[in-house]
């Protein structure tokens, strides 16, 4: 594609030129959430302003209108992923809701008393408490894969905690709380030799790594639109076919039946079977227009940039006296996970707030994963391809400046 314009994306995003408390934003929480192009909020609203009706194609040309739009969100969906038919593509409020919808559809029919599943240390709690539930009501296990001191899988361990018993793997692409990178491919094949489906949480890498369902031979994926420059509310579930049509449904409804009599109800196939209730109509629109828009810009080109952006960011962070890095893999994307010695972690995102930099600080939802290194909260900053040296030079000052105490 063209070379990659930091400038010029950086029209595209209204909310980026503001100032905040004096000073002119710099968003370094988009592992939280992202800013949205004009597209997005234009195909939002021109759904609301134009076509907006319930999708039930045949009644009338609005719910035509309606439908098609729905189901064109969807496709694009489908080819941002590679999947191979549209049908394959569940939409859902987002990535827990997809989790979720897995854990207890796929996960109620498929795993009982004495089974495994397999999740990582440094997983999102939407990627661990679905299970957690899940085994508390069918007597499963849930077994989880130890990281090194970098934050990186333990490769040996996951293939010694696969076994007969283990039914699904469950695992982040990129860690929220540290920006590791997951080999997922080899995660995948190494599951696939032993017959056990793979889902890869893909919320913190769509906005970053081009994903392709069909090479990754993934089994189920998910990822939610606010991540990726889409609306919030909105999300997607990928999964093989044969998995989604032997799948019950998890929540019953309008919009997912053929018939229903008071002694029996006959389910539509996938994807509606899982989609019960009028959907995010909106949401789906407004997440096509965020993948049209991530296309335009080009999805490899944006690995590149980030990349050294954030070779860029954490070389400036080695200089801030105190500062630990938590999460040093020699793969990661976007985040930077760190304390400072004799600070606050509250006290330091309020201090670059100040400046107009906005960062987290908590536990990122991610404690398991904080505590592997000794800590329950952290500062998280988190690069988006909307971001510039600039931005990394403003938050580096800012971070020089802390006072000292
Ligand atoms: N998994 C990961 C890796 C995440 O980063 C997040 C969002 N922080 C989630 C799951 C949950 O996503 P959502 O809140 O959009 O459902």
């Amino acid at each position: 594609g063209a070379p990659f314009d930091v400038e010029h994306v950086r029209k595209d995003f209204p909310a980026l030129h503001q100032s905040v408390n004096g000073h002119r934003l710099v968003w370094l929480d988009n592992a939280a959430t992202t800013h949205k192009p004009q597209s997005v909020i234009d195909a939002t609203s021109e759904f609301y302003g134009r076509h907006n009706s319930n999708i039930h194609r045949a009644a009338h040309t609005l719910a035509a209108r309606s439908t098609d739009l729905f189901e064109g969100g969807r496709e694009k969906v489908r080819r941002f992923l590679n999947a191979p038919s549209k049908d394959d593509i569940v939409f859902l409020r987002g990535t827990t809701e997809a989790i979720n919808l897995v854990a207890n559809s796929y996960g109620r029919a498929n795993i009982g008393p004495g089974d495994e599943i397999i999740v990582s240390t440094i997983e999102h709690h939407a990627n661990i408490v679905p299970w957690q539930l899940l085994s508390q009501a069918t007597g499963a296990t849930l077994r989880v894969i130890p990281v090194n001191d970098r934050g990186e899988i333990i490769f040996e361990q996951y293939a010694a905690l696969l076994s007969g018993r283990t039914k699904i793997v469950s695992v982040t692409h990129v860690a929220n709380a540290l920006g590791t990178v997951n080999p997922v491919r080899e995660i995948i094949a190494l599951a696939h030799a032993y017959g056990v489906p793979v889902l890869v949480d893909a919320a913190q890498s769509t906005p970053h790594i081009p994903i392709d369902v069909q090479s990754l031979d993934a089994d189920f994926v998910v990822f939610s639109g606010h991540k990726v420059f889409g609306p919030t509310g909105i999300g997607a579930l990928y999964g093989k076919k044969h998995l989604l049509e032997a799948m019950p449904p998890w929540q019953g409804g309008g919009h997912m039946i053929e018939d229903v009599t008071f002694t029996k109800t006959v389910y539509k196939g996938a994807p509606e079977k899982f989609e019960a209730g009028t959907p995010d109509i909106a949401g789906a629109v407004g997440l096509g227009a965020a993948l049209d828009y991530l296309e335009s810009v080009g999805l490899p080109a944006i690995a590149a940039y980030e990349h050294d952006l954030l070779d860029y960011a954490q070389a400036g962070l080695a200089d801030i006296k105190g500062l630990r890095l938590i999460g040093t893999a020699r793969e990661k994307a976007s985040v930077m996970s760190f304390t400072i010695e004799g600070q606050k972690n509250e006290a330091v995102a309020h201090h670059l707030d100040r400046h107009g930099v906005a960062v987290r600080s908590g536990h990122h939802c991610a404690l398991p994963a904080l505590r592997r290194f000794g800590v329950d909260q952290s500062i998280r900053a988190s690069l988006a391809f909307y971001n510039t040296r600039e931005d990394v030079d403003i938050f580096l000052k800012a971070l020089h400046r802390l006072p000292r105490h």
